[in-house]
């Protein structure tokens, strides 16, 4: 059966990490992670490149790091992974659940604008399906009310946003590297700020709050003498999981890249046409799409869902909205475009082994099933 999402890894992997596990031997945070981090920083253009072991540990610390505690307010898009609200209400600060835009799913400002008390301390815009949205806005938006922004760019490893590197610019900018992500490292996260002091706090946070010790274990010694000032984590990268991600990097342009946005290019020009279906706004060349959702607008979604499942079809549901979960307020009705939506979006097949004729026969029998 076809795929929805994978990881693509192979040989070169497999060397990088018999490098690290018989060469290096040392396996925790050492040279391997801080060559990634480096190998980072260049690729994006950005100042600092903090690795953790997963994109949610990734927000949890940049939520941290942004001074949000008990009784602070974030603002977030109630469709989107569960992760974004986990990591913020670990701090104890209060996800406050936002409307999307349905041309292409991203905060809508109009809506966060409404919901804006004096405890609001930040926005997390994320980068759904790849796209930054209107990026501008929302740090105007930020800057006008006086808020710090958190980009959950879990999707948008490698994308542009006016020719800029997504990472390169903003002011905390997250990355996961989990399994089926444009990149894995098997399992990991990376943060990218220029911020020296918000970096200084997630190198110290994601090792115990320990003082200093990234330094040291850079050079290969550890700390028994130190103080610490603030909560910590075990959220650093092991030596291992960056040889994954490091390789998975040198694959990244020539190889990930280009199959990706050629998929969804394909999907574009043969979906467009179905009346049925609304296809998400997309700036080809400047987004490299994780996901392929498409939003089906004549109620018929869980069937279309079911014929593609009968023909060895898998697809996804991206996402289940977080304001409808028990743990923040099961708040059924709050955010009704949000809701409509959710019974609307079906993601199709992407990664980089599927190939043209994969395509076709998913676009295929999806014009078959309006057709009837
Ligand atoms: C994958 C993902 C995350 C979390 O990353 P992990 O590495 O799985 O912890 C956060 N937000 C979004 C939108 C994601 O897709």
């Amino acid at each position: 059966m076809m795929r929805l999402s994978k990881s693509v890894v192979g040989q070169k992997e497999v060397a990088a990490v018999s490098r690290v596990l018989l060469e290096d031997g040392y396996l925790g945070m050492g040279r391997t992670v801080q060559e990634f981090e480096q190998a980072l920083k260049q690729y994006l253009g950005a100042e600092e490149v903090i690795c953790v072991n997963s994109g949610t540990a990734a927000l949890h610390l940049a939520v941290q790091a942004a001074g949000l505690k008990e009784g602070d307010e974030i603002l977030i898009q109630s469709l989107t992974y569960i992760s974004d609200f986990q990591a913020i209400s670990a701090t104890g600060a209060k996800p406050i659940a936002c409307e999307v835009l349905p041309e292409n799913l991203t905060i809508d400002l109009v809506d966060a604008g409404k919901r804006i008390t004096s405890r609001t301390k930040a926005i997390m815009p994320v980068h759904y399906a790849s796209n930054p949205g209107n990026l501008e806005a929302i740090y105007e938006f930020a800057k006008i009310n006086n808020l710090r922004v958190i980009e959950d760019a879990a999707h948008a490893f490698g994308c542009r946003y006016q020719e800029k590197m997504i990472g390169s610019f903003g002011d905390i900018v997250c990355f996961s590297f989990d399994g089926i992500k444009n990149i894995t490292a098997g399992e990991g996260g990376a943060v990218a700020t220029k911020d020296k002091q918000i970096a200084e706090l997630i190198k110290n946070a994601r090792l115990l709050g320990v003082e200093k010790d990234t330094e040291k274990r850079y050079r290969g010694v550890r700390s028994w003498e130190f103080d610490a000032h603030y909560q910590g984590y075990r959220y650093h990268l092991s030596n291992i999981f960056a040889a994954i991600g490091l390789t998975q990097l040198n694959r990244f342009e020539n190889e990930f890249k280009p199959k990706r946005i050629a998929f969804a290019k394909k999907y574009r020009e043969q979906l467009q046409n179905i009346r049925q279906l609304q296809l998400l706004e997309g700036e080809p060349g400047e987004i490299v799409p994780h996901i392929f959702p498409i939003r089906v607008l004549n109620g018929g979604r869980d069937q279309l869902r079911k014929f593609l499942d009968e023909n060895q079809i898998p697809t996804g549901i991206h996402y289940l909205p977080n304001h409808l979960l028990s743990l923040y307020g099961a708040q059924k009705g709050l955010l009704p475009l949000t809701e409509k939506i959710y019974e609307e979006i079906i993601s199709l097949p992407l990664h980089p082994e599927l190939n043209n004729e994969d395509i076709d026969s998913v676009t295929n029998l999806i014009k078959t099933f309006f057709s009837n």
